[in-house]
């Protein structure tokens, strides 16, 4: 079965053969895509002509009840995508629910936010600015919805998520949709959308999805249009520079790979409420998804006077885990989404092996549970060490998208705010402490390069969301090689698809205008 493209108000098969989407167990081939013979370019613009002004001649509230609508749909079918999700992914109970209840959870997330902006169209910001020495010529800023198309390029680890925790907030704004999700597991994306079309829930136009190759999709881009790009950094850097891009000042927002750390403080001590929650955190990171989340601890920062007792604790709880066929009983770790992946992450793994040690995992010759391991795509869950902190190399650098995570050891609070920084930016960092001296140290000096910090003591305890959980109402992204882009955030997500423009002129037109218009200080809630 080849999967069709939805553009210009059409279901469209791609031309040709197509590429084949595959069980990362079994080999077998699924479906395929192709994006040949679409023209991207019209479907843009009939996005850009019929989609973007129906879905503005609605108010922020009747656009919230449409992705409630959504979230309704979605929730009906889940058991369908949890399928996919298994076969096209190669995901567990757990990894499905991670991307497909994360993405309803978010949908609904947006749902009450969106409600809040009421009847209005578009946003008003701050007072009224005095421009002559009487109040008939003024200033007042407004955030005005684009007008143009939101142009998603997204990552094959959440083929769920990714699509509708961009979606929410474009759609919320008024601003259509146009998805290009990974090949290798744009099943799930693709299935998505073909059910919320044919819901009805959107107008023609709002929702566009083009799977297979990009071809020339960034050459059709323009000045009104935003690009979303999650990926890795190399392709990131392809689409920043892309002539049409840099030509028409393209807003571009990007969610690159990023090398994030776990800092346990110098009281995380073996026997504490703050070692035992990471260890129980670490594990958990490695191992939900095959560690195939951009937010998955990848360095463990401890102490060197526990970082040895940490390597046996966090090895002991990983050899617990069962690594095999998800549809296998007590199955914990799948497979990672392809063969490709597979190999990408054992070169990874080399060459952070070339500085440290193995304290678990790595084997070679690792048999997965009811799967052939020279069909599937597997990687042992594996735990180095590193004793090199700073003058280490790879280990800063090299993002092994899989169950692989270091332990990096640290001498002091300035050498673990240095090794945290070396990252060159991140999307989260998590500390497990509750001594305030070195919070009050570690968490100014790190925050302008992480784009999150958890902070997780005994008082806190099992109620916090997760290192790797991204929470529609927080901010997504980071700084520097994370990309720097920002996302979600709750209705600060809104922003990306508003552009601000002060009007001047006499306080009636002023008023005319802000009638219409809700606080842009609701953005900030
Ligand atoms: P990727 O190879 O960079 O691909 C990302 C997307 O870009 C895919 O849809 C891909 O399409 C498309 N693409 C590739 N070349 C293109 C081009 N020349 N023009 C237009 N589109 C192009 O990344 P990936 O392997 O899918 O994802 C893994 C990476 O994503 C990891 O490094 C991970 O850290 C990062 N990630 C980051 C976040 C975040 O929020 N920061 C979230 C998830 C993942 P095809 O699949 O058709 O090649």
């Amino acid at each position: 079965m080849k999967l069709a493209n939805h553009v210009y108000g059409q279901w469209v098969e791609g031309a040709g053969e197509g590429i084949a989407l595959t069980d990362p167990v079994t080999g077998e081939v699924l479906v395929s895509v192709s994006s040949e013979g679409v023209d991207v370019a019209r479907a843009l613009e009939f996005a850009r002509r019929t989609g973007g002004p129906a879905l503005r001649a609605s108010t922020y509230e009747a656009r919230a009840a449409m992705l409630g609508a959504i979230a309704e749909v979605l929730t009906a079918k889940r058991a369908e995508y949890f399928d996919i999700a298994l076969r096209n992914s190669g995901s567990t109970e757990a990894d499905a629910a991670f991307d497909i209840d994360g993405a309803i959870f978010t949908l609904k997330s947006y749902v009450r936010a969106g409600k809040s902006l009421g009847g209005a169209r578009h946003l008003k910001e701050g007072a009224r600015v005095a421009l002559a020495k009487t109040d008939v010529f003024q200033g007042q800023h407004f955030l005005m919805p684009l007008t143009g198309v939101a142009v998603f390029i997204n990552a094959f680890n959440f083929p769920a998520w990714g699509l509708w925790e961009k979606a929410a907030p474009a759609l919320l704004a008024g601003v259509p949709v146009f998805i290009k999700p990974a090949t290798p597991t744009a099943w799930l994306t693709q299935r998505m959308v073909e059910d919320v079309v044919k819901a009805g829930i959107l107008p023609q136009g709002a929702l566009s999805i083009v799977c297979g190759s990009a071809r020339d999709l960034l050459d059709h881009v323009g000045e009104c249009d935003v690009v979303s790009f999650t990926g890795s950094a190399d392709t990131a850097a392809r689409m920043r520079t892309h002539p049409q891009v840099v030509a028409n000042s393209v807003r571009i927002n990007i969610e690159a790979d990023s090398v994030n750390s776990a800092i346990l403080g110098p009281d995380a001590q073996p026997g504490s409420a703050e070692f035992d929650l990471a260890v129980k955190e670490i594990v958990r990171e490695m191992t939900i998804k095959a560690g195939q989340k951009c937010t998955a601890i990848r360095r463990i920062l401890a102490p060197s006077g526990v970082s040895r007792a940490l390597a046996d604790a966090v090895a002991g709880k990983l050899a617990g885990c069962k690594v095999g066929n998800p549809r296998s009983e007590g199955v914990r770790v799948g497979p990672l989404v392809s063969r490709a992946q597979q190999a990408a992450a054992f070169e990874g793994l080399a060459k952070l092996r070339e500085e440290c040690e193995t304290v678990f995992g790595g084997d070679p010759d690792f048999e997965p549970v009811d799967a052939c391991a020279s069909m599937s795509a597997f990687v042992q869950p594996t735990l180095l060490y590193c004793d090199k902190g700073l003058a280490a190399r790879h280990v800063h650098d090299v993002e092994v998208f899989g169950p692989v995570a270091t332990i990096v050891q640290y001498a002091d609070t300035a050498d673990a705010i240095a090794i945290a920084r070396r990252g060159r930016g991140s999307l989260v960092a998590s500390v497990y402490s509750g001594d305030t001296a070195f919070l009050g140290e570690l968490v100014p000096a790190i925050a302008d390069l992480h784009g999150r910090v958890m902070v997780v003591d005994a008082a806190v305890g099992a109620n916090h969301t997760g290192h790797g959980n991204v929470m529609p109402t927080c901010l997504h992204g980071g700084p520097g090689r994370a990309g720097g882009g920002e996302e979600l955030g709750g209705l600060r997500a809104l922003a990306m698809y508003h552009r601000r423009c002060v009007v001047q002129g006499g306080p009636a037109l002023l008023e005319a205008l802000s009638r219409d218009a809700a606080d842009a200080a609701l953005l900030g809630n």
